[in-house]
């Protein structure tokens, strides 16, 4: 493992955040892992993604749904009591105003656009705390496509509510029995699904992982927040840019989109990472899901299971352009424990009335104990994206407060 630059010598702009490399590679990340009939769908995807994504017909229908029906532009709220507090300018990008309370749903109704434009008839996903599920099973029913989720048994024990979400749009929900019956086992079994309907289902994955083109389509569909943030910051700021650009990392797609609204300025990348889930932060290199990237493992290779009260953060690895960002020193890999995020859900929700997500709750209480012990210098200005409300949270929150 490489030793993370210190934070004095973080790299700057490089135009960074383009296109990957030949077969998705982000410097020795990325690449296609993949048996050889999902490497021939993965090819047929990035084809058709890449073709899209030129055509100012895909766009133009992908900008309208994001505005008439997801709610874009989400503002960009300056936290003002809290800024106060910690003696930096906090603004918050509010991906939790957006309809189905995340972020997840720039990438979703992109890849659902795209497998309408494939002539694909279904929406395959795996989810772990639902939120991907719901978002996907949403989109599919906006599209008229039908969705399968596959969704750990453990998992549908203790999110029963957005199982029941899931239904109620018309998705299947297929319990996952193998392994830890948790997510990275419903992704695992996705993937085998989608070897035998590979001609009529898109896979659609729900953050910036798995084979080639996934990591750098979902983070184009992703870019959204960044490019509205810079926007509305040249406004916002008088200096234009922020001074740091902070967001959670689960497999890094809130972040991914948000960093790369900013890759050709000097602002600062910061992912903060749960520290039972720091793919980026601890990781060793490894292969999984069909992509070569940071991995949790134990001494024998194996991937160990992540832990976090936000289960958005529960993936024990990260998408390959965040670890090839760690070791350009682009961007810096932070963590916290689960008692921090929680005191700054409820500092967020007394100073500014917002209750944000619990993985988004990672990220401010980054900024929090940053800006107590001078690693954020007074008076710097901080974009963070808030990426989810807090509801889903509720009853995590109600039993731990
Ligand atoms: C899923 C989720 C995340 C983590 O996913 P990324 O791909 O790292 O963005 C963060 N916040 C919320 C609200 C989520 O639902």
């Amino acid at each position: 493992m490489r030793n993370v630059l210190p934070w004095s010598e973080q790299a700057p702009p490089d135009g960074t955040m383009g296109e990957p490399r030949a077969l998705g590679r982000f410097g020795e990340y990325g690449g296609r892992y993949a048996p050889e009939s999902l490497v021939e769908a993965c090819r047929e995807v990035d084809e058709a993604f890449r073709e899209a994504w030129a055509d100012p017909g895909f766009r133009g229908a992908l900008v309208r749904l994001l505005a008439v029906y997801a709610g874009r532009p989400t503002p960009l709220t300056p936290a003002h009591r809290l800024s106060e507090a910690l003696g930096v300018r906090l603004y918050l990008k509010r991906e939790d105003l957006t309809h189905t309370g995340s972020h997840k749903i720039n990438n979703v109704l992109g890849q659902a656009l795209l497998a309408v434009r494939m002539g694909r008839r279904r929406l395959i996903a795996e989810t772990g705390a639902g939120q991907h599920g719901v978002a996907t099973a949403t989109a599919a029913a906006l599209l008229g496509l039908e969705a399968t989720v596959f969704m750990g048994e453990r998992d549908i024990e203790r999110q029963a509510l957005n199982v029941f979400r899931m239904r109620m749009l018309g998705a299947e929900v297929v319990p996952v029995t193998t392994g830890s019956r948790t997510l990275k086992d419903a992704t695992s079994e996705a993937m085998r699904h989608w070897v035998g309907a590979t001609g009529d289902s898109h896979y659609c994955i729900g953050s910036v992982v798995g084979p080639d083109p996934y990591p750098w389509m979902v983070r184009e569909f992703q870019r959204v927040i960044g490019e509205e943030a810079r926007g509305q910051c040249a406004e916002e700021l008088r200096t234009g840019v922020p001074d740091y650009v902070v967001a959670c990392v689960g497999g890094g797609s809130n972040a991914a989109g948000t960093f790369a609204g900013f890759a050709d300025t000097p602002a600062r990348f910061v992912g903060v990472e749960a520290e039972g889930g720091a793919g980026a932060a601890r990781g060793r290199l490894g292969v999984l899901h069909g992509c070569r990237s940071l991995f949790l493992q134990d001494g024998d290779g194996q991937i160990v299971e992540a832990h976090s009260v936000a289960a958005g953060l529960d993936y024990p690895g990260v998408g390959p352009e965040h670890a090839h960002l760690r070791d350009l020193g682009r961007a810096r890999y932070v963590t916290v424990t689960d008692e921090e995020a929680i005191g700054a859900a409820v500092r967020l929700a007394r100073t500014e009335g917002i209750v944000p997500a619990l993985e988004s709750a990672h990220a401010l209480a980054w900024v929090i104990r940053a800006a107590g012990d001078g690693r954020l210098p007074a008076g710097s200005t901080v974009l963070m994206t808030l990426s989810g409300r807090g509801d889903k949270d509720a009853s995590t929150l109600k039993e731990l407060l």
